[in-house]
């Protein structure tokens, strides 16, 4: 059964689309604030988002990320609109060329959506509010949050999701993207955008508290593998066993995953605290 719900906060609108209803990591909020449209929704979903789309007019596409999820649409709203998405640089390569994507996520979200996307300007604004783009890797290489300074909004793109993370993707890196979390954090800011999760208050604090479960959580992990447990018994012990997705992926998306990126995570980060 497919998801289909509006949203609404203040002047923020969101449409949250899904081909499997599973909860938050099957499902995903196109959001427009103002002008502006941010990230587009999976290809397989383009029936309900083309008529969210058509429903007001906008004058701004921003992307956060190259991900089927978060661009799959870009293409198809440039086609419909006339309105060329903006991307960080590295997002635009990946959406020229296309991407793979693992039979698991393709069943979810459908096929990559190529795009012609042009580099984000030097002076971003959403609904002629400064808006300041944070480089922020790790999930993936090119993912980018945007930041309303002054309404303390943070488009959080795939930084946050949850605060307790038990599955990592095998492209995602850990201890770039606790590097990304301590970034962000130096920042001012109260509520997250998320699309998978929603709306988020508080969301500096749960932003934080993400960073510090990680950061424990490579500590254990770190220290059963000093005393020579190996990856699996190490997941068993912190996470549990593999549950299904994680068996279902191929390991694409895991447990194991998580633990073993958690041994890449260099503990001097511990110091420099956001
Ligand atoms: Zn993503």
């Amino acid at each position: 059964m497919s998801v289909m719900q509006r949203y609404q906060h203040k002047d923020l609108v969101g449409l949250r689309v899904g081909r499997v209803n599973l909860g938050i990591n099957t499902s995903f909020i196109v959001y427009r604030l103002g002008d502006t449209v941010i990230d587009t929704g999976p290809t397989n979903q383009w029936k309900y988002v083309k008529p969210f789309i058509e429903s007001s007019p906008f004058e701004q596409l921003l992307l956060t990320h190259h991900h089927e999820d978060h661009s799959g649409n870009a293409g198809a709203i440039h086609r419909l609109t006339g309105i060329q998405p903006k991307a960080p640089t590295l997002t635009i390569d990946i959406l020229k060329r296309g991407f793979k994507i693992p039979p698991m996520q393709k069943f979810i979200w459908g096929r990559c959506g190529l795009a012609d996307a042009q580099p984000l300007p030097e002076d971003i604004t959403i609904g002629g509010e400064q808006t300041q783009a944070l480089f922020t890797p790790g999930h993936a290489k090119d993912m980018t949050c945007y930041l309303m300074k002054e309404r303390g909004w943070l488009f959080s793109a795939d930084l946050y999701i949850a605060n307790r993370l038990k599955l990592l993707r095998s492209d995602e890196h850990l201890p770039t993207l606790l590097d990304s979390i301590r970034f962000t954090l130096s920042h001012d800011f109260d509520t997250l955008l998320c699309p998978h999760r929603g709306v988020v208050e508080n969301g500096h604090s749960k932003l934080r508290e993400k960073y510090d479960y990680l950061m424990n959580l490579a500590e254990q992990a770190q220290g059963l593998n000093s005393q020579g447990v190996e990856l699996k018994e190490i997941t068993n012990r912190l996470l549990g066993k593999e549950g299904a997705i994680g068996i279902l992926s191929r390991y694409n998306f895991s447990k194991r995953n998580l633990i073993a990126s958690c041994l890449e995570v260099e503990f001097d980060q511990r110091l420099q605290k956001a």
